[in-house]
Order: C-alpha cells, then sequence, then structure tokens
C-alpha cells in the first residue's frame, strides 16, 4: 500500500498505535509521528526540544512554524506514509497541501470522557515505544514491556490537568480539520471507542474503499 494517509482524532484516540499496526504490516509504508519526533528531540535536549518542550509540558501546541519546519524534508512521497498528529491546525494543513497531496484521511472518534480516561492510564516503552493501556491492554508484568523488556512510563503530558487541556486544544484548533478534509471528499470516519483490532480492521477497510 502506497497511500499517503492522515489519522486523525483527539490525543487518545488510538492515532499512535493504529499507525504502528498499520506501518508494521505494511512494508514501506512510513509512520511520521511529530510528538514521537518532538519527544525526541526534548530527550536529546536539542535547540529545538528545548523550544518544544514548555508547550508539550502544558498540553499547548508546539508553535506552526516549527512543526512546519521539521516536517519538510521528512516526507518520503514514493513508499506512502502514515502522518499521526500531524496536521493538528488549518495552518499546518494549509502548508501539508503545499508539500505533498493526501488520499485519505482516517478520522478516529472518540467522546470527551473516553479520553480522558485512556490517556490517565496510558504507559509508554522508553525503549521500543510500544503503547499500553492499564485498563485493557496491561503488560504481563507490571512496568516491563512485553515486547522488548523495557520500563514502562507515564507520558509527562498524560497528567489529569494536562490531559484536559489538550482535549481543549484538540477541540477549538484541530476539530476543525474534519471539516477541511471533508470539504477535500477525503474524510473516513471510524469509531476509536472498539477494541484495538476492531478499530484496525475498519482502518483496512476505509483504505481499501
Ligand atoms: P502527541 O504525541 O501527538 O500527543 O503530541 C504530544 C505533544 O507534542 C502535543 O501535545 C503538542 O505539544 C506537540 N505536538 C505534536 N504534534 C504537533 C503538531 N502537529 N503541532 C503542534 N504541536 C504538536
Amino acid at each position: 500500500m502506497r497511500k499517503r494517509i492522515i489519522l486523525l482524532g483527539a490525543p487518545g484516540a488510538g492515532k499512535g498505535t493504529q499507525a504502528k499496526l498499520l506501518a508494521a504490516n505494511n512494508n514501506g509504508l512510513a509512520h511520521l509521528s511529530t510528538g514521537d519526533i518532538l519527544r525526541d528531540e526534548v530527550t536529546r535536549d536539542t535547540e529545538l526540544g528545548r523550544k518544544a518542550k514548555g508547550y508539550m509540558n502544558r498540553g499547548d501546541l508546539v508553535p506552526d512554524e516549527l512543526i512546519i519546519d521539521m516536517i519538510e524534508g521528512r516526507l518520503d512521497e514514493d513508499g506512502g506514509f502514515i502522518l499521526d498528529g500531524f496536521p493538528r491546525t488549518v495552518t499546518q494543513a494549509e502548508a501539508l497541501e503545499k508539500i505533498t497531496a493526501i488520499d485519505v484521511v482516517i478520522n478516529i472518534a472518540l467522546t470527551r470522557d473516553e479520553v480522558i480516561r485512556r490517556l490517565s492510564s496510558r504507559r509508554v516503552c522508553r525503549d521500543c515505544g510500544k503503547i499500553y493501556n492499564l485498563l485493557y491492554n496491561s503488560p504481563k508484568n507490571e512496568g516491563v514491556c512485553d515486547a522488548c523488556g523495557g520500563n514502562l512510563f507515564q507520558r509527562e503530558d498524560d497528567r489529569r490537568d494536562v490531559i484536559e487541556n489538550r482535549y481543549d486544544v484538540y477541540i477549538d484548533v484541530t476539530a476543525p480539520l474534519i471539516n477541511f478534509y471533508k470539504e477535500r471528499g477525503l474524510v473516513k470516519d471510524v469509531d476509536g471507542s472498539q477494541a484495538t483490532e476492531k478499530v484496525s480492521d475498519q482502518i483496512l477497510v476505509a483504505l481499501r474503499g
């Protein structure tokens, strides 16, 4: 599959989990997560990381110019790609249109209550990035990744007050992208409240259609 795909959805809707699965099952399909790239910049204490850190810890968006500069040059259209967490504002979507065409936008829908419930129980492997949820997808051994044995941690921005801000930011500035892409006839809606495998199946159906 060589499609150019955007995954839209609130924080915690499952974009990262689904993007990883899609990329793993489709050779050459690149997974680009702006959140992962930014967290890596923060860990490496780069200039971009230092600029981005405060916004991220508060659950605010990193300014558009920084994000657009960061994404340019990373989009390899030949093998297709999955964008996870980008674009997040209309300005970013307009900039993206100048860089590349998009084939399909998968909108993973989830309610506010479910977003809060999921994010507060999310854990991530420090080594391989695998995502767990203590409510319905916990690791076999507490705090240890099933896949690679790495340590699991809770993201800084998965604390209750930050989660609420992230959701509000999503509603105010990211959710308008659903209409932006509906006007372009690109959106396929998927119910994100289902189990991971069911959501994956729906995404595959949407991608084939
Ligand atoms: P995520 O892992 O996608 O939830 O992103 C974590 C944080 O990184 C967000 O809360 C923002 O602070 C920042 N971030 C990630 N992607 C973007 C983006 N496209 N535009 C602005 N900020 C972003």
